[in-house]
């Protein structure tokens, strides 16, 4: 039989992707995955918006959002899945999650503009769109109105974690993030954590009732990869993956890119099963 292969970690301009939901739907079916997850940063439009052209191009797709939580000094990304997004109490935290991160663009724009950069509001809210504001919005914005040569330069300057326009987002504790994943009938997901600082959290986070690791990503190599796999099995999580594409904001566009199993999606579903 032939292998089936998915990516369940994709962001679309929801949040702050490049490519419409749409787009993300005819690129995974392009590159033959038999399912996908969009999995956009406190917002679950790309997904809703997705829906259709999933079901006309005969792809899988699995609801899914990114939520952002702070822990100890250090920030980390948990994934959720297969979620009741319609659920009323859900849509207000989500919706609560957007405008903050609207007001925290308004925010970093005042300070650039205090720092002598005179990019405008309009620059940032025509780019960002419907999508949740972030980051990469404003950087975007910063090259647009030549204010930085290149997209990592505004980071390097203006937006990065210590830059002087840097504004923090509103985190959820990780107990929260994960409780309330679980109150929507979720699975509870670490994203990426070969990109954490902090391997311990992954451990904490078990005893608050996370259910699984996300062990293939574009920033984990093979090692990484089996090294998640195995730590997943011993802690009795189960492992998902996915590309984590952005679209062509640097570089190539991901999807598809990290060769994921579809049994991932299998554990997914049969943990969800179990747990409610
Ligand atoms: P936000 O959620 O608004 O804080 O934006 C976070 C996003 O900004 C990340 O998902 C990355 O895509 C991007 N990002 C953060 N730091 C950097 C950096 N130093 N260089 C380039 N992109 C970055
Ligand atoms: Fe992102
Ligand atoms: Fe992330
Ligand atoms: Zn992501």
């Amino acid at each position: 039989m032939q292998k089936k292969w998915i990516d369940l970690h994709i962001h679309t301009n929801a949040s702050d992707g490049l490519l419409s939901p749409e787009e993300v739907v005819k690129i995974a079916k392009e590159c033959r995955l038999s399912a996908m997850s969009i999995t956009d940063h406190d917002a679950i439009g790309g997904f809703v918006e997705a829906k259709e052209k999933a079901l006309e191009l005969g792809i899988e797709l699995v609801s899914g959002v990114e939520l952002s939580v702070a822990y100890k000094g250090d920030d980390f990304h948990l994934l959720a899945y297969l979620i009741d997004y319609e659920n009323p109490e859900f849509q207000k935290k989500i919706n609560s999650f957007r405008d903050e991160r609207f007001v925290r663009g308004e925010k970093m724009v005042e300070k650039l503009n205090e720092l002598g950069i005179d990019l405008r509001l309009d620059t940032v809210k025509a780019i960002a769109g419907d999508g949740s504001v972030g980051r990469p919005h404003l950087a975007d914005a910063l090259l647009k109105e030549e204010f930085v040569h290149t997209y990592d330069e505004a980071f390097a300057r203006y937006l990065g974690y210590h830059a002087p326009a840097y504004v923090a987002k509103t985190y959820l504790a990780p107990q929260e993030a994960i409780d309330l994943i679980h109150l929507v009938r979720g699975v509870a997901v670490f994203a990426h954590p070969g990109t954490s600082r902090s391997q311990q959290a992954i451990y904490d986070f078990v005893e608050m009732g996370l259910d699984g690791i996300e062990a293939y990503h574009s920033q984990h190599d093979r090692n990484a990869t089996t090294h998640y796999i195995n730590l997943a099995k011993k802690l009795g999580l189960i492992y998902t993956g996915g590309s984590d594409c952005h679209g062509r904001r640097k570089g190539k566009i991901l999807i598809g890119t990290v060769k994921v199993p579809y049994r991932c999606l299998e554990m997914l579903k049969k943990v969800k099963e179990e747990n409610y």
